[in-house]
């Protein structure tokens, strides 16, 4: 271990980690899809960090547009008027036919004041979320996720009312997507009238599920959520922290269904992580309502300039560089090698994929379906396959029996096909275990 690592180690606290058992890469540069350690390996990056480093490590413009902003204008306080915030907001409008933007500082704040706002708006006060869904770590946003990681904050904030998700592959209900009728939403109208539709402030979902295993939802899955909410009158903001920005091919996921929420929360993309930044982007209605209502809310850092720069630069590259053509491109090639992979190994169990937001789900067969390691934990498997894309310097994410491909929106065929190639080799050796 070098002394910045042992440093790091001993002196700081990592994220989702036993500290005892964190074992950081010492990330000196980055350039594109690459970044590089301390001992000089170059690491291919199939997960873009934490799914959110769109145009890939150091962007010129991006590090072009946040110096200038540094040198102009470093802080104003939330109350001012800036540029770069102007710019971003009326973008923002643009890009998602949304009216008015609130910038928080990542995708938890984000939620928390969705929530809040949500709350205020309708003057109901609860939440309908998904069990297997994660909205961040703060009290709130974690207690809003429906996996295990809201556990330990249990019982959390008072309101939150979960339902079942449109999870085809392992259908709760028991059902197959030609047949099922929508069960996955009927059963929402079920919860609604149970907890009384006039207490239901929102439905928050993720626009595509992203760290609970990728979840695609049939086509006709978001049309009738929006008709459900519209007949309780019940908000529905859509968590776009992972799945907005570009990942699918379109500024919001659910675009692809034709749908308008009436409340997106978005994070990570917005910047490509260049600098911290949030945003609760809101309709018409909920607007005016804060024309002459208080916003009972406030962050410190909240339309902080030099982000709202980097968010500016980092849309504009998604244009001048025609990324979402290329998440289309890639995407496209992507999905005919994982459905390959799917015939070829007998670990895979199933393919979801919508344009460079994809995953693979492994199984012991593909007959039982039994998943390579339990959800919510981990097994000799996952941990081999974790360990062999380590050691070829594929940087991905693997939890329970999911693999993830998420690289950097700006991938060619020929970087992708330098990780797959790794991932065959890995998914092959399952197969001979
Ligand atoms: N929502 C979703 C869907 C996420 O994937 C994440 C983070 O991974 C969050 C919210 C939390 O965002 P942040 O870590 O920026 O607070």
């Amino acid at each position: 271990m070098d002394e910045v690592t042992r440093q790091n180690r001993e002196h700081t606290l990592f994220s989702w980690s036993v500290q005892s058992q964190a074992n950081p890469i010492h990330m000196t540069g980055g350039q594109g899809v690459y970044f590089f350690d301390d001992t000089g390996a170059r690491w291919l990056d199939f997960s873009s960090q934490l799914i959110n480093l769109n145009v890939g490590h150091q962007h010129p413009k991006v590090l072009e547009a946040i110096k200038a902003q540094v040198d102009t204008l470093c802080f104003a306080g939330p109350g001012f008027a800036t540029g770069p915030r102007a710019e971003l907001g009326t973008k923002l409008s643009e890009v998602t036919g949304l009216a008015k933007t609130f910038f928080t500082l990542g995708g938890s704040e984000a939620n928390e004041n969705a929530i809040k706002m949500a709350r205020h708006f309708t003057g109901r006060h609860k939440i309908i979320t998904r069990y297997r869904s994660y909205h961040g770590a703060t009290m709130g946003s974690m207690t809003a996720s429906g996996d295990m990681r809201r556990w330990p904050v249990e019982p959390g904030m008072p309101g939150i009312v979960r339902v079942f998700d449109p999870y085809c592959y392992r259908c709760p209900f028991g059902k197959t997507p030609d047949s099922c009728g929508r069960e996955c939403v009927s059963h929402i109208e079920e919860v609604i009238q149970m907890e009384g539709p006039q207490n239901i402030a929102a439905v928050l979902v993720e626009g595509i599920t992203g760290s609970n295993g990728l979840l695609v939802p049939p086509d006709d899955y978001y049309p009738r959520l929006r008709a459900l909410c519209d007949k309780y009158g019940i908000l529905l903001i859509t968590d776009e922290v992972m799945s907005g920005f570009g990942r699918t091919g379109t500024y919001l996921s659910t675009q692809h269904y034709g749908i308008m929420p009436d409340i997106v929360t978005c994070a990570k993309g917005l910047t490509s992580g260049y600098m911290p930044l949030g945003a609760v982007i809101v309709n018409e209605q909920i607007a005016a309502y804060f024309e002459d209502h208080m916003l009972w809310g406030g962050l410190t850092y909240s339309g902080h300039p030099v982000s709202c720069a980097a968010g500016v630069a980092n849309l504009r590259v998604y244009e001048e560089e025609r990324i979402f053509e290329n998440v289309r491109e890639q995407g496209a090639y992507l999905e005919g090698r994982l459905l390959a992979m799917r015939d070829r190994y007998a670990c895979v169990g199933d393919v979801r994929i919508k344009g460079l937001f994809s995953v693979l789900e492994l199984v012991r067969d593909k007959g039982s379906k039994a998943p390579l390691a339990p959800y919510g934990g981990s097994s000799p498997e996952m941990n081999a396959l974790a360990a062999y894309l380590k050691a070829h310097r594929v940087y991905a994410y693997s939890r329970f029996n999911f693999l993830w491909v998420c690289p950097p929106l700006v991938i060619t065929r020929a970087e992708l096909d330098e990780g797959l190639a790794v991932y065959e080799d890995a998914l092959a050796m399952l197969d001979r275990q």
